[in-house]
């Protein structure tokens, strides 16, 4: 079957979510469309979304996960968040990257804020965390297209707040027929996820996300107005920003290395320095169950995939961040002495912070490293006594 797509539909406390699936790898990677599920969920869509995300079926199973398909009126983006953790648990996920299209940012927003343990990488495109007067205007308008169930308007008037001037012209043709296809029966659930973006506001509990973030957005976008990436970034310590210079909220569709840059930065893994020499001589040993398990599972990548890559940053980093030490992004327990560690790498082995293929930067670190080298990087480290055996 074409990367094992599957449909499904989840049973949580409070009503069912429908879901497709698709792909092969060891991590999961969690899905959550933006407002048009509201107008239609991802029922039957498992073979089409599985062919448009082929590029993650082979380093994650992917869940595409709709909104719970009884909304109550009044339900927020948070509950919405709640919802999808019930869903990850019902699916036996505990530990997913999560990517999130507009509405669906808003609530991968909470999702990393109230279930942090949930999620390990996040990425927020064309999103926004608190209101402002384009999107109140513009979705607004929308809910009273709705409300007078004229989705003539409604069709047009997103396609044209979306897309960018050249996809228009191939685009406003085909108006007359797409306008005909695809009205819902009714549009109360659109209403409500509609609702619920107007009155999104995470913007002060942002702090509160620590998880490595990539916040992804258009410097035209139309439906959220300007700067809302720019916001978020700056409020996410641990976040990288991406802005494409002419496009707008479908940004996602138009930018040809959208899905590729996602990619990078959810299958790229991110190392401190000194951790460099520690992902060679790891035997098992760490702080806890926790800590191991993440180590474990990021020096069996590096270790048996050749081609993975890692970001380097003179911060904390993948390993750190499932560590008891780790008090907060860039702190750590040991702080001075870690930071030290890092900087004789830096210096000994010229790295920066850059990315890197892991096995070539090992080759070269390899090649100039001696034992009067490794003691002096590594012998205030409680753990050297285990690497020894490594010693040139
Ligand atoms: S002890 Fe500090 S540097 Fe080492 S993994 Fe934990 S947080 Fe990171």
């Amino acid at each position: 079957m074409l990367y094992n797509a599957t449909n499904g539909i989840v049973e949580i406390e409070n009503g069912n979510m429908d879901f497709i699936s698709f792909g092969n790898g060891d991590k999961v990677l969690i899905m959550i469309p933006g407002l048009s599920d509201g107008l239609k969920t991802v029922k039957g869509m498992a073979k089409v979304m599985a062919m448009m995300y082929k590029c993650y079926a082979k380093s994650h199973k992917v869940y595409v996960i709709s909104r719970k398909n009884n909304l109550e009126k009044g339900y927020s983006t948070r509950d919405m968040a709640a919802d999808y953790k019930a869903a990850c648990e019902k699916l036996s996920v505990t530990k997913a990257d999560v990517f999130g299209v507009s509405q669906g940012g808003m609530i991968a927003q909470y999702l990393a804020i109230d279930y942090p343990e949930l999620v390990e990488k996040l990425v927020l495109a064309v999103t926004l965390s608190k209101q402002n007067e384009t999107v109140e205007k513009v979705v607004s308008s929308w809910i009273k297209m709705a409300e007078k169930n004229d989705y003539n308007s409604l069709f047009i008037d997103t396609a044209e707040k979306s897309y960018t001037e050249k996809r228009l012209r191939k685009y406003r043709p085909l108006y007359p027929l797409l306008s005909k296809i695809g009205k819902p029966k009714s549009f109360n659930r659109f209403i409500i996820q509609a609702n619920a973006c107007i009155t999104h506001n995470a913007y002060d509990e942002l702090d509160k996300i620590k998880c490595p973030t990539l916040v992804i957005g258009g410097d035209s976008d139309k439906v959220t107005g300007p700067g809302t990436s720019e916001e978020i970034a700056g409020k996410i310590k641990n976040s990288k920003l991406i802005i494409y210079k002419g496009l707008g909220h479908s940004m996602y569709e138009e930018a040809k290395d959208f899905n590729t840059k996602v990619m990078e930065f959810i299958s790229s893994i991110r190392l401190r320095p000194h951790h460099l020499l520690c992902t060679q001589s790891y035997s098992g040993k760490g702080y806890d169950n926790n800590f191991t398990e993440n180590m474990t599972a990021i020096t069996n990548r590096l270790r048996n995939d050749d081609n993975t890559t890692v970001d380097i940053v003179f911060s904390t980093d993948d390993i750190c961040s499932k560590c008891p030490r780790m008090i907060e992004v860039d702190l750590c327990e040991s702080n001075e002495k870690v930071k030290r560690l890092d900087e004789k790498v830096v210096a000994y082995f010229e790295i920066a912070e850059k990315r890197y293929l892991y096995q070539d930067i090992i080759r070269e670190i390899n090649a100039k490293m001696t034992s009067e080298i490794m003691d002096d990087i590594c012998s205030e480290c409680e753990w050297y006594p285990y690497c020894q055996t490594l010693k040139p």
